[in-house]
Order: structure tokens, then sequence, then C-alpha cells
């Protein structure tokens, strides 16, 4: 682009990078400005995705920046492919990208240019989700069919599902995919029913490669069309064509989906995520700074990760906090920024529960030996309280499944995710349990606060 425009341009981002450093992403340095005709800016990103992450998070503060950078009350338009000039290389090109889409009624396929594989951390929780994933990447339909993904909120569901479509669409780039959410899915169902289109249905959804479709526990309840996603995934797999869900829980723990449907679900690899431990975070808050194009010091990434335990949206979001308060401030990000920042929520600051003293706690309360909770023993009366610890250390402590299968008795992660849920889920009917775990609870984290906060 010319000078002119390319100036332009560097205030313009400048602008966007002051008031919004959170929707900064470090490939907008490849957007380029096409021009201004009638009091609309046109902005060229790299593709589909792009544009649409565009005009999803950055409309608005793209606008004020252009006011802001021109002097001129101005649209915003994002586009793929330049409409201004008729250059030579666009003009009537057949693979012109920007040609109208032919209307379709399930979500386009646009995939999160922030969601690939190279952007996803990989730790002990979420490892063997990811190894699947890209098992599917490299042999669709062989390996695991289906693929089901399960986890808590904001802990890289859709993150995975959108980096296998990346990954098989950039394999295959004839490949036929189709990503949606499962919302997307009943909508599409009931629509094809009231018209009598069933035969549309069928061949959207089974003409296809690979079906993935994000957060499959809102079937539950949805009698008729589980049934019909139920003959969906029979003919698709028969073809073995990939199959990939996510979900909130386990197969057989969705409330209210048919038997056939758990057990079908269970035919390929099951993967659990499980919230990130601090080391993750970190990397992720690293990883993340480094998608906005932003820099911080090891010192804050660890600081941020300490305050947010849970929810990687949460982890996010923190640090867009801190990076505003730095923009605000004209500051580099330092620890006093992140401080600042993220003072007022010191709150959470987790009790200091030590693995020795849950084994303490329910070592005195079970009347069980610390060599015994160690031991290969699998007599209830031993089994019972060691699977307590497991629940109480992964609730309590940062250690990973991994880390305290092996502080009790070499087990492995899968041993101490059982364990976990199954206290938790046991915790929620029995009463006596529950209170039981209260009480060593209260003993661990020295407070008499309520749970759940
Ligand atoms: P879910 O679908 O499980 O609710 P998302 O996939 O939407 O969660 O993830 C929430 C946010 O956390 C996204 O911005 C995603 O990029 C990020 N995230 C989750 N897990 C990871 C990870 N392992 N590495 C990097 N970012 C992650
Ligand atoms: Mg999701």
């Amino acid at each position: 682009m010319p000078d002119t425009d390319q100036a332009l341009w560097r205030d313009l981002l400048s602008a966007v990078q002051r008031s919004d450093p959170g929707v900064c992403r470090h490939w907008f340095s490849e957007i380029k400005l096409s021009g201004i005709e009638s009091g609309v800016m046109e902005l060229v990103a790299p593709s589909r995705g792009h544009v649409e992450y565009l005009r999803r998070e950055c409309m608005r503060v793209f606008t004020e920046a252009a006011v802001e950078a021109t002097g001129h009350l101005l649209g915003v338009r994002f586009v793929t492919e330049p409409t201004l000039q008729k250059s030579a290389a666009t003009d009537g090109a057949a693979t012109n990208g920007h040609a109208p889409q032919p209307a379709s009624a399930i979500d386009e396929l646009t995939f999160s240019p922030d969601y690939t594989f190279e952007s996803f951390v990989v730790g002990p929780n979420n490892r063997l989700a990811h190894a699947a994933a890209r098992a599917i990447v490299d042999t669709p339909g062989r390996t695991y069919n289906p693929l089901f993904i399960h986890g808590g909120v904001g802990l890289g569901k859709t993150h995975l599902l959108q980096a296998i479509c990346v990954g098989i669409e950039q394999n295959s780039p004839d490949a036929r995919l189709l990503y949606i959410s499962c919302e997307g899915f009943i909508t599409r169902f009931i629509e094809c029913v009231q018209s009598g289109r069933m035969d549309d249905f069928r061949h959207q959804f089974r003409d296809v490669d690979l079906l993935v479709i994000d957060d499959v526990h809102f079937l539950a309840k949805r009698d008729r069309t589980q049934d019909e996603f139920f003959h969906t995934f029979n003919s698709l797999y028969q073809q073995q064509r990939q199959i990939v869900l996510s979900s909130d829980a386990p197969p057989d723990q969705i409330p209210d989906v048919e038997e056939r449907l758990v057990s079908r679900f269970h035919w390929g690899m099951v993967a659990p995520i499980e919230p990130p431990a601090y080391e993750t975070r970190v990397e992720i808050v690293k990883n993340k700074a480094r998608n906005r194009g932003a820099k911080i010091d090891d010192d804050v990434a660890g600081f941020i990760a300490a305050r947010i335990d849970s929810n990687i949206r949460e982890l996010e979001g923190a640090l867009t906090k801190v990076q505003m308060l730095a923009s605000v401030d004209e500051s580099p990000v330092t620890m006093e920024i992140a401080r600042s920042a993220l003072g007022e929520e010191r709150r959470k600051e987790p009790a200091p529960v030590t693995i020795e003293s849950v084994v303490d706690a329910v070592t005195a309360y079970y009347d069980v030996s610390l060599s015994s909770l160690q031991s290969k023993k699998r007599h209830r009366s031993i089994a019972f309280p060691r699977q307590v610890c497991m629940y109480l250390a992964r609730e309590h402590t940062r250690y990973s499944l991994e880390e305290i299968g092996g502080y009790f008795g070499g087990r492995d992660h899968s041993t101490v995710l059982h364990a976990v849920r199954k206290v938790g889920k046991a915790r929620q009917t029995d009463e006596h349990l529950d209170a039981a775990i209260r009480r060593l609870e209260r003993e661990l984290t020295g407070s008499s606060k309520p749970s759940g906060e």
C-alpha cells in the first residue's frame, strides 16, 4: 500500500493497541489497508477466519481507531480480498475468495485463528486429548472413532476441536468437514423436520469426511434429535468417517442421553481435559501474550497464573486487565502493574494446603496409616480413604493427576481421575460423606467458609 496508507495504518493499529490490547493479535501486522471510499475504510485480512474474528471482536475498536487516526467519521469493513480498486490480480479471477458465498442455513465453516495446535499448550491436564486430536489429523477415521473430549467450561475443548478441523483442512483440502455446535445440529434438525426436507439434512450430515459437534451435552432430553443423531453416527461410523465430539461431562454422566448413544461414545477414545496445573497456566499466559504481540516477563506470567486457577478464559481476562492498565499508564507490563491490576483479587489466595496435611487429616479421620495408603492394598477400608486423599489433594493442592497418583503408590492419572470423580459425585448424594469431607476441608484450609465460592 502507498506510504500515506502505511502511516495511517500504523497510527490506527497503535490506537487499537492502546484502547484494547486484549483483542490484538500478532497477525494484525498482515492486515492491509486497501483504501477509503464513501466513508468506509476497507481492511484486508489473510483469511475468512481472520475476517470473522475481526468482525466479531474488533469492529468497534477499529472503528473508533479509524476515526481517531484520520480525524474523520468513518466506518470500517473487513474483507479477504480488496473490492475497491479492481486490480489485475482479483479482476474476474475464478478463485476470487470474496465471491458471495452460497447462503447456507448452517454455521459457516470458519475457524478462529486463535484455535490451532500451535497455540495450544500441552500439559498433563490435556495430554491425552491433545495426542488423540493429533492422531486424528494424521489418520482420520482410522485411529480413534469417535473421539470424545470432555471437560469443564473454558478448558480448551472448542480450541482442540477447531484445531482438528484446521489440521485436516490443511492436510486434505478436499476433505468435506462439518463443524457445528450441538445447538446448530438441533436447530437444523428441527428446521428440516418442519419443512419436510430430511433428505437435505441427511445429505448434509452424512456425506462428510469429518463431523465435529461441539457441546453434545445439549442433546440431553432431545429424544428425536438423539434418534437422528444415532443414525447419523452409525452411517458415518460404518463408512469410517471421522466423528469428533465434545461435552462438559464424560459420556455416562451426561444426564438424559440414551444408553445406545452413550455406549457408542465409548467406542473410540474418551479423553478428559482437566483444569491446568500452575506450570501449564504459566505457559498458557505466555502463549496468549505472544499471540497478542505483547511482551511480558516470566514473573508477571507466573503472577497471573497464580491468581486464576481454573477457567482459562478467566486467565485471558486477567492478562487483558494487566495489559489494559499498562496501556493506560503507558508503561511496559511490570510486576507492579500486574499487582495493581489484579491486586483486588488477592482474595482466593489458595490456602497453602500441602499433600502432607491432606494425609494427616485423612489418616486421623479414617484411622489408616500413610504406608497403607501408599501400598497396593485394595481393600475398601484403605482404598476409600486413599480416594478421599486423591480427591482432596486434587481439589486443594496444585499437584497434577500424575503427581498425586505417584505419591499414592505409583498409580496412574486415570486412577486418580476416577477417584476424584467418584468422591465428587458420591458427595452429592451421600450426606454423611459430604459432612465428613467438609470437616476435612475445614481442617485443611483452617476456615469455616462455606464451599462453592
Ligand atoms: P471450552 O470449549 O472447553 O469451554 P475453549 O476451547 O473455548 O473452552 O477455551 C477457552 C479459552 O482458553 C480459549 O481462548 C482457548 O484458546 C484457551 N485455551 C484453553 N486451553 C488452552 C491451552 N491448552 N493452550 C492455550 N489456550 C488454551
Ligand atoms: Mg466450547
